[in-house]
C-alpha cells in the first residue's frame, strides 16, 4: 500500500490548486516544493477573470488592483483604449498569491513539505502529478510533455504611478512573437516584455524602450528578472498510467498572451477529477485527464498559435482587426470566462475571429519555404 493517494511535485498555482481540490475531496495528498514560501516567481501576476473563476475560493485577500481597462498600442505608434463592464483581471504578486494558495492546500489537509524535492518516479503514492514548472524535472522523469517550445520574458518593478491604476497596457509587436505590458500593483507597477525564445538577447533593450515610451524611468527598475514560457505543441502527451503533468510542467502557457495561470488552474481541476476517479475505482489510469485537456485547453492553445502567427507576420492588419469594438467584446468574454474558446463566438464576433484566422492562414502560407514573402522576410 502506498503512503499517499497522490503526491504532487511543485507548489505553484497549478500544484497547490490540485492539492486543494484533492485534499478537499478526501484524498491523502503530499505536496512538495524545493522552495521556502513565501517565494517569488517571475510573472506579471495578472490573474484573468476566467482564471479566478476557476478557483473554488476567492483570491480577494491577495488582490492589489482590479483591471477593467485595456490600453493597447502597436509598436509605440498607434494606440486605443477599451473599458470593460466587469473586471478583466485581478492584479496580485506571485509571492503573495502562491503563499496564499499553498496555505489553502494545507488547510484543506494536504501535507506540505517545503525545501524538499524528489524524483517523480520514486514517490510513495498511488498517483503522481508533476507541477514543478518549466524548469522542473518531473516531465522528463515521467517521459511526458516532450514537445514544448519556449518563449522568454523579462520583467521588472517600478515606483507606483497612479495613472496606471485599474488599467492593463499591452504594446503589441515590439518583440517578435510577443508584446510589452504594464500592470498595476498596490505599491508599484510591473513592466515587462516577452516573445519568441530567440528574442532573449533583445529583451533588456526593449524593456528600456518600453519604459521610455511610457514615461517610466528605466533606471528605477527593481527585481529585473527573466524566465521561460513553455508552450505545448499539439498532441503532446501529458499523462501515462497514473502519472501526469499540469501547468507549466505540461507546457500549457497560452502562445498568444503568455498567460499560464488559467491553464494551470484548469489542468489542476481536470487532473484532480481524473485522479479522484482512479482513487474511487471508477478508472484505471489518468487517461481521462489527457482527453479533458484536448477538449478544454487544446482549442485555446490552437487559437493562441493562430493569432500569434497573424500578429507576428502581419501586425498592422491584425492590430486593425483587434481594435474593432467587436473583437474587444470577444476578448472580454474570453478573459472573463464567458467564452471557452474563440471558435465558439457567434455572429459578428465570430466573423471578427475568422478574419484573424484568415490573416493567420495567409501568414502561414507566406512563411512556407519557397513563398515569395518568405524569401523577402
Ligand atoms: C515574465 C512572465 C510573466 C508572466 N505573467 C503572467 C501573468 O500575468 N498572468 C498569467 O496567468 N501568467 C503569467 N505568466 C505565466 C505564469 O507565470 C506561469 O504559467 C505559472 O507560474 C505556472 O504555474 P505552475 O504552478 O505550473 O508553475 P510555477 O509557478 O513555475 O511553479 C512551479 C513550482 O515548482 C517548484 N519546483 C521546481 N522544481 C522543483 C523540484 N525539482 N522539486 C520540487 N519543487 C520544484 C518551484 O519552486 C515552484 O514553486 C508569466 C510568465 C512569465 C515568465
Amino acid at each position: 500500500m502506498a503512503t499517499y493517494d497522490v503526491a504532487i511535485v511543485g507548489a505553484g498555482p497549478a500544484g497547490s490548486a490540485a492539492a486543494y481540490r484533492l485534499a478537499t475531496a478526501g484524498a491523502s495528498v503530499l505536496l512538495l516544493d524545493k522552495a521556502t514560501f513565501p517565494r517569488d516567481k517571475p510573472c506579471g501576476g495578472g490573474v484573468t477573470g476566467r482564471a479566478a473563476r476557476l478557483l473554488p475560493f476567492s483570491i480577494e485577500p491577495v488582490v492589489e488592483d482590479v483591471v477593467d481597462r485595456l490600453e493597447c498600442g502597436l509598436r509605440y505608434r498607434h494606440r486605443f483604449t477599451r473599458r470593460a463592464r466587469a473586471p478583466l483581471a485581478y492584479m496580485t504578486q506571485r509571492r503573495r498569491l502562491d503563499h496564499f494558495l499553498l496555505q489553502k492546500a494545507a488547510e484543506a489537509g494536504a501535507e506540505v513539505r517545503e525545501r524538499e524535492t524528489a524524483d517523480a518516479r520514486e514517490l510513495d503514492a498511488r498517483i503522481v502529478i508533476g507541477a514543478d514548472g518549466c524548469n522542473g524535472a518531473s516531465a522528463k522523469q515521467l517521459g511526458l510533455a516532450e514537445d514544448v517550445v519556449h518563449g522568454v520574458a523579462l520583467e521588472a518593478n517600478f515606483p507606483y504611478e497612479k495613472r496606471y491604476a485599474r488599467g492593463m497596457v499591452l504594446e503589441i509587436a515590439v518583440i517578435r512573437g510577443g508584446y510589452g505590458w504594464i500592470f498595476p500593483k498596490g505599491d508599484h507597477i510591473n513592466v515587462g516584455v516577452g516573445g519568441n525564445g530567440e528574442e532573449g538577447p533583445m529583451l533588456r533593450a526593449e524593456l528600456r524602450r518600453m519604459c521610455e515610451a511610457y514615461g517610466i524611468d528605466p533606471d528605477a527598475a527593481q527585481d529585473t528578472r527573466g524566465y521561460r514560457l513553455p508552450m505545448r505543441l499539439s498532441e503532446t502527451r501529458l499523462a501515462r498510467g497514473r502519472t501526469a503533468v499540469i501547468g507549466d510542467a505540461a507546457g500549457l502557457v497560452d502562445p498568444l498572451s503568455g498567460d499560464g495561470m488559467y491553464e494551470g488552474f484548469l489542468s489542476a481541476k481536470l487532473v484532480a477529477e481524473a485522479a479522484l476517479d482512479v482513487l474511487a475505482g471508477r478508472a484505471e489510469d489518468l487517461g481521462a485527464y489527457q482527453t479533458a485537456v484536448e477538449q478544454r485547453i487544446t482549442p485555446l492553445t490552437r487559437a493562441g498559435w493562430q493569432a500569434k502567427r497573424a500578429f507576428e507576420r502581419f501586425p498592422g492588419a491584425t492590430y486593425a482587426l483587434a481594435r474593432l469594438p467587436v473583437t474587444f467584446r470577444v476578448l472580454q468574454k474570453l478573459l472573463q470566462g464567458d467564452l471557452p474558446d474563440p471558435a465558439q463566438a457567434r455572429g459578428v464576433e465570430l466573423a471578427a475571429i475568422r478574419a484573424i484566422y484568415a490573416v493567420s492562414r495567409v501568414a502561414a502560407r507566406a512563411t512556407e519555404p519557397g513563398s515569395r514573402s518568405a524569401a523577402s522576410s
